[in-house]
């Protein structure tokens, strides 16, 4: 049809299933197991519908001052936006304009590509080594804009600050975006390199560490000229991103900095456990440093386990993609949820070996 050559032909980012069915164990989307703080419910019973009459604060500003405060930044240096997702999205459409590539890992969060056809932005991926780790030689080709996760996803694999360094000094340049989405759960954040760094940028999100997916709230740090650039483009697309009653219980959420350490705690030692009972399952995966492991078994299909535990109600991630197809994401639940999948897979492996 003539009326559809104009249209901006996009191939969709696909988030992982959100089923219905409460009865399964979902540990396909590294979402948190445990409630949000209890200072969230509190808010969420008190919110006066009367409220929503108005439009909410433009710039954020409840939030945005509750995570400088906690960040020791100033409020001019945080950027709040829908989820780390609406973050990213908007810091593609200001960072990276220009004519040469940007850079990101092959294996890594499968929207950055996404947003780079979306905004027709030229881009290049760098393999990762075998050992699913970023070569920093790679980035120091030209290139329009570097992004990476640290920890990164679906490897779980840290980066050591030194690494994240040597690809800033590389790249005076350009804009270098850190995604933190998973850092809470044991990772170094790149935030203290923000006094040295006029372009770093690092993003966060209370999806997974502060058991919010469902509030979508995601922010940025950076120096005040990255984030006043990033707030004029933001002003120019839609200027009350964020929803009132996620700004005032946002603040909750950043206000229990205990309950918060707590349930990483506890999140980062189930890990721990559940590492030592899949390798005597037979599993091998990275070292993570995220609130999830990606494992692949010695003599069973990825693709086979994934089905299996489907069928018993067990949800995790799977990929059929070059590099990553033997290999399964599964995300950190509470001990008995990760209890009853190793109950699950010891049965399950000793019949399909
Ligand atoms: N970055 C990475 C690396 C992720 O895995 C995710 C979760 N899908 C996000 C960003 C986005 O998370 P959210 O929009 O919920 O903050």
């Amino acid at each position: 049809m003539k009326w559809e050559e104009n249209i901006r032909k996009v191939v969709p980012y696909v988030p992982g299933e959100q089923p219905q069915n409460k009865n399964i164990i979902k540990l396909n989307t590294n979402e948190n197991p445990y409630p949000p703080a209890p200072g969230v419910e509190k808010a969420i019973k008190e919110m006066n519908p009367d409220a929503l009459r108005l439009y909410p604060n433009a710039e954020v500003k409840p939030l945005v001052d509750a995570l400088a405060e906690y960040y020791h930044l100033k409020p001019t240096q945080v950027f709040v936006g829908v989820g780390s997702d609406d973050v990213i999205s908007m810091a593609f459409m200001t960072f990276f304009n220009g004519e040469k590539p940007i850079l990101f890992p092959d294996i890594t969060y499968s929207f950055y590509d996404v947003w780079a056809e979306l905004y027709r932005i030229p881009y290049k991926t760098c393999a990762l080594d075998e050992n699913w780790q970023i070569n920093p030689e790679d980035y120091k080709q030209p290139n329009g804009g570097i992004i990476f996760p640290n920890p990164n996803a679906p490897t779980g694999v840290l980066e050591p600050l030194e690494k994240v360094e040597e690809i800033l000094k590389a790249n005076p340049d350009v804009i270098v975006i850190v995604d933190e989405a998973y850092v809470d759960f044991g990772g170094v954040s790149a935030l203290p390199l923000l006094e040295k760094y006029e372009n770093l940028l690092v993003v966060q999100t209370f999806s997974k560490s502060r058991s919010m997916a469902g509030l979508r709230i995601g922010f940025c740090m950076g120096s005040e000229k990255l984030i006043g650039y990033l707030n004029d483009v933001k002003f120019s697309f839609n200027s009350y991103t964020m929803n009132l009653p996620s700004q005032a219980i946002g603040v909750e959420a950043v206000k229990d900095d205990a309950y918060f350490k707590d349930t990483t705690a506890r999140i980062i030692r189930t890990r721990e456990r559940v590492k030592k009972e899949m390798t005597k399952l037979g599993f091998t995966f990275p070292d993570s440093k995220a609130n999830f492991i990606f494992a692949s078994h010695k003599n069973v299909p990825a693709k086979d386990i994934f089905e299996a535990l489907r069928n018993a109600g067990i949800y995790v991630r799977y990929w059929d993609k070059p590099r990553i197809h033997n290999s399964l994401r599964i995300t950190i639940g509470t001990d008995e949820q990760m209890d009853t999948m190793l109950r699950f897979l010891q049965e399950y492996l000793a019949d399909a070996q």
